[in-house]
Formats: structure tokens, C-alpha cells, sequence
């Protein structure tokens, strides 16, 4: 080839090409981390041990997924073939969308929501339909119920949702279920720690249910990507072909039961949360901050036109939050993540010393 040949490198799918990057705004965290709805603290010390516990040879293997699976499956009451674990829900999410949705498929997805929903359908052949919530930001049932079409192959709900942390109910959602027989119902209860209602005793009785977990949110383990796919053994089948075998890794296998069989340190974590959210609530109400009711571990808050300044003054204050003014009906709107009680008194005094600037057009001292 001569030296001055032109380089063109292989163009991807048409597809590939019309999708949206995406980066997570991560980076430099190294304060109160109230902006990816995380565990803010730890994870039990039960899951401590078990991986101070990996030894050098077990590495050299393969991870074995199976038995963790059996384990899962009965902590949740189903079946070992009603349940796959998955590199976090994210790739729960991606594995069932590139099972199930083809060319002409459409995804019903009440908006606004968690956002790889569409960026993983934005990878397939299908259409993602996106149902406006309205200004309450409530589960827009009756939308959904009149967008359903026959094209119609998976309807995708976080329960509770988020950025906004309303929750649909289990009547909406057997409804939806019942309507759409050629579809499947996802319910990501990716928050359910924080909710305590759940569809997953419906696993297998309802035929088109699957319902997704993850353990990045009460368990505290992001960092080690957990998550799970529940549904009928027919379904499961199928996403069990196109999920990599490998792709939970022996860290996080080791870690599952010791993480699951500590119900205490959960039961603490989470009555942690929900009084912390009830006193930053208390204090967002005294500030006159519009909120939305919240079944999550976290908050939506109505700042205003000066939503980017608020996360920059709350980051200088030491407490990073999430900006989702540009989610569908979220214009200046942030997103609070809340952690321990001690934890959301720091979040309460920035959020005094960030609001009083707001207010007075100061910079804080
Ligand atoms: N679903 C929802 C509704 C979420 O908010 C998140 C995390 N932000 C996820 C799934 C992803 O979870 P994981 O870390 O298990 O990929």
C-alpha cells in the first residue's frame, strides 16, 4: 500500500452510527456522592470478608454462575432457571432488548426514566416510543395503555422511577401485563429496597413478566456490577443464549450470598435511608424547593433556571447531585441522592449555604 493511501476505517452499523453517546458525568467524586443514587457508605462486612477471603488460584478459573444462580433463586422463591445474574442491570437490560426486539418492534417506555433503556434500544432495530409523564410526574398509565400497539414487543418500567422516584402500582402494571400478551413487561426494581412492594412473587405465574434487581443500590456493591433477570424458564431460555456465560465475574459470584444472607446490615441500611429522606424532605419544604414524592433513595428537586449553578455551588460545598434539567419535563431539575441520616445534615447545610447565595446572588463565604 503506498504511504499516502487514505485510511478509511470499517463504518459500523447504520444503526451504531445515528446512536447518542453516552458518558456518565463520573470524575472527580471525591466528596458526598449524592449524584448516581448509590449505597453512599459501604457494603456489609460480611462481603468484606468473603473477598479478603479469594484466593490467588481460584482467580485462574472460570466463574461458575450456576450454583450462585440456585442460590439467588431461592432467596427470591423462583426456580434456578427462572433467574440469570448479569453484569449489572445494565446488562440485563441490553442482553433482553438484543433478545427480544427486532425490525418493526416498537419499546414503550414511560419518560422521563432511567436513560439506557433508550440508549439500548437505540442499538437494535426497533422504535423506542417514549410516553410523557405529566407535570406530577406520576406513572402515566392511561398513555400507556393507548400507545400499546401491536408492534408493541417490550414495555420497560422502573418501579419506583427514576429520576423522579413515583412508583406505578401492582394493579397498573398485571393490567399492562394483561394487555400486552404479545409483549414483555420489564419492572426494573432496581430501587425495591427502598419501596419494599414487588412484582417478582409474580414471576412465572404472569407469562410476560421479567423483572430486573440489581445489587448496585441498597448492597452497595456498584463497583462489582451485579444484577439479575427474572422471568419464566421459556423466556429465561432465550436470553440465557445471547448473555455471555462469563459475564459475571468470580469476584462478584463470591460476594452474592454472603451479601444476601446479611437481611440485618440491609434492614439498617435502608431504615437509614428512609429517615434521612424524611428530614431532607422536611428541609427542602422549609426552603419552599418543589419535590416530588419519592419511594427511592433519592429525590427530584425543582431549582429552577439556575440548575447548573446550584450542582456547582452544592459541589463546591463538598456534595456532588445530579442535573436531569435535560430529561423529557425535568427542565431545572435536580436529583438528590440520599444517604446516611449524618450524611444528608452535611447535604442539608449546603443546600442552606447554596440556596441563600442562589437567593441573594452572592457567592457563599
Ligand atoms: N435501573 C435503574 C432504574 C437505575 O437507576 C440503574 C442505575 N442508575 C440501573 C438500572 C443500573 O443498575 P446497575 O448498576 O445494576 O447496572
Amino acid at each position: 500500500m503506498p504511504e499516502s493511501a487514505i485510511i478509511v476505517s470499517p463504518a459500523p452499523r447504520a444503526r451504531v452510527q445515528a446512536m447518542k453517546e453516552y458518558h456518565p458525568p463520573l470524575g472527580s467524586r471525591d466528596a458526598l456522592r449524592l449524584d448516581f443514587n448509590e449505597n453512599t457508605l459501604a457494603c456489609s462486612p460480611r462481603v468484606r470478608e468473603a473477598l479478603a477471603s479469594i484466593s490467588a488460584g481460584s482467580l485462574t478459573r472460570y466463574p461458575e454462575r450456576e450454583p450462585v444462580e440456585a442460590i439467588v433463586a431461592a432467596h427470591l422463591g423462583l426456580a434456578a432457571d427462572q433467574v440469570a445474574l448479569t453484569n449489572g442491570v445494565d446488562e440485563a437490560i441490553h442482553v433482553l432488548f438484543e433478545t427480544f426486539l427486532d425490525t418493526g418492534d416498537e419499546l414503550l417506555l414511560p419518560v422521563p426514566t432511567y436513560t439506557m433503556y433508550e440508549v439500548y434500544a437505540s442499538s437494535t432495530d426497533a422504535r423506542a416510543v417514549a410516553i410523557q409523564a405529566d407535570g406530577s410526574l406520576e406513572f402515566p398509565f392511561e398513555r400507556l395503555l393507548a400507545a400499546i400497539s401491536p408492534q408493541t414487543k417490550i414495555i420497560a418500567i422502573a418501579n419506583p422511577n427514576s429520576p423522579s422516584g413515583t412508583v406505578a402500582t401492582r394493579a397498573q402494571m398485571i393490567e399492562l401485563a394483561r394487555r400486552t400478551p404479545q409483549a414483555i413487561l420489564l419492572v426494573d426494581e432496581a430501587y425495591f429496597h427502598f419501596h419494599g412492594e414487588t412484582l417478582m412473587d409474580l414471576v412465572g405465574v404472569i407469562p410476560n413478566l421479567v423483572v430486573a434487581r440489581t445489587f448496585s443500590k441498597a448492597y452497595g456493591l456498584a463497583g462489582l456490577r451485579l444484577g439479575l433477570l427474572a422471568g419464566p424458564a421459556d423466556t429465561m431460555k432465550w436470553i440465557r443464549r445471547v448473555l455471555s456465560p462469563y459475564s459475571v465475574n468470580s469476584l462478584a459470584l463470591a460476594c452474592l450470598p454472603p451479601a444476601l444472607a446479611d437481611t440485618e446490615y440491609i434492614d439498617w441500611y435502608v431504615g437509614e435511608v428512609l429517615a434521612a429522606r424524611s428530614e431532607f424532605e422536611s428541609a427542602l419544604d422549609a426552603l419552599d424547593l418543589r419535590r416530588w414524592p419519592s419511594r427511592a433513595n433519592f429525590v427530584l428537586v425543582d431549582i429552577g433556571p439556575r440548575h447548573a449553578e446550584f450542582v456547582r455551588l452544592m459541589r463546591a460545598a463538598g456534595v456532588l447531585v445530579r442535573d436531569r434539567s435535560s430529561d423529557p419535563g425535568c427542565d431545572g431539575r435536580v436529583r438528590i441522592t440520599i444517604g446516611t441520616r449524618e450524611q444528608m445534615q452535611h447535604a442539608i447545610a449546603a443546600l442552606h449555604r447554596t440556596t441563600a447565595a442562589l437567593r441573594s446572588g452572592k457567592e457563599p463565604q
